[in-house]
């Protein structure tokens, strides 16, 4: 009792959610952690554990950085006025997030396409698109979801698609305890959605093996 007391003083002290909406600082979120490691029945102070507080709460704040980017400041300055419209696609793009049932990684492959109306993006932008979205909690869905409605409305795209498949620690280490199951997750939006012919060719190109690849 005693110690759950200091705990909840301690936790009051370090205002752990601020008026102003933004995240706590690395030297709050250590305090919570540190009082985490005690509750597994850890001893905070043993050497081993000594900088871990810190540690995880500056690991935390990098995958959830997300929160502070500014996708609008991301984009704008990336669009080119173009007279091209086939598909781009960007495709196989690493992301790591933490799923916000468990806090546990989900992670794998993200793959954008879309059919440009007049203008286009950096390509190196989409991957910090991606990034954005995923360094957050997550559920896949909606992950795949914000990226392609995203795009979607920043480039007046005729059409965006996006096909996450990723892998979830939560589903791997614990729960159903299956190791090799991969998750699916599509959004189709304008002509991804209205012809099949559009999303078909997406599909395809998505499932070629990679440039250097072994045929
Ligand atoms: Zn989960």
């Amino acid at each position: 009792m005693g110690d759950r007391l200091s705990t909840a003083k301690r936790a009051g002290r370090h205002r752990v959610v601020r008026a102003d909406g933004r995240p706590a600082e690395v030297e709050d979120l250590q305090v919570l952690i540190a009082d985490l490691l005690a509750m597994l029945g850890e001893q905070p102070r043993r050497n081993g554990l000594l900088k871990t507080p810190e540690r995880v709460a500056k690991a935390l704040r990098f995958m959830t950085q997300g929160y502070q980017q500014d996708i609008e400041r991301l984009l704008n300055g990336a669009l080119f006025p173009i007279d091209y419209d086939e598909m781009v696609i960007v495709k196989d793009i690493d992301f790591f997030s933490l799923c916000e049932h468990h806090l546990l990684p989900f992670f794998g492959k993200c793959h954008v396409g879309y059919i440009p109306n007049k203008k286009v993006v950096g390509l190196s932008k989409i991957p910090r698109v991606v990034d954005a979205f995923s360094r957050r909690l997550q559920v896949q869905e909606r992950l795949t979801v914000q990226i392609a409605e995203t795009l979607q409305s920043k480039l007046n795209a005729h059409g965006v698609g996006v096909v996450i498949e990723a892998r979830h620690l939560c589903m791997m280490m614990r729960g159903v305890e299956k190791q090799n199951t991969i998750a699916v997750t599509s959004s189709m939006l304008g002509v991804f959605r209205s012809q099949q012919q559009t999303r078909d060719e997406f599909l395809k190109l998505i499932r070629r093996g990679s440039v250097g690849d072994p045929d």
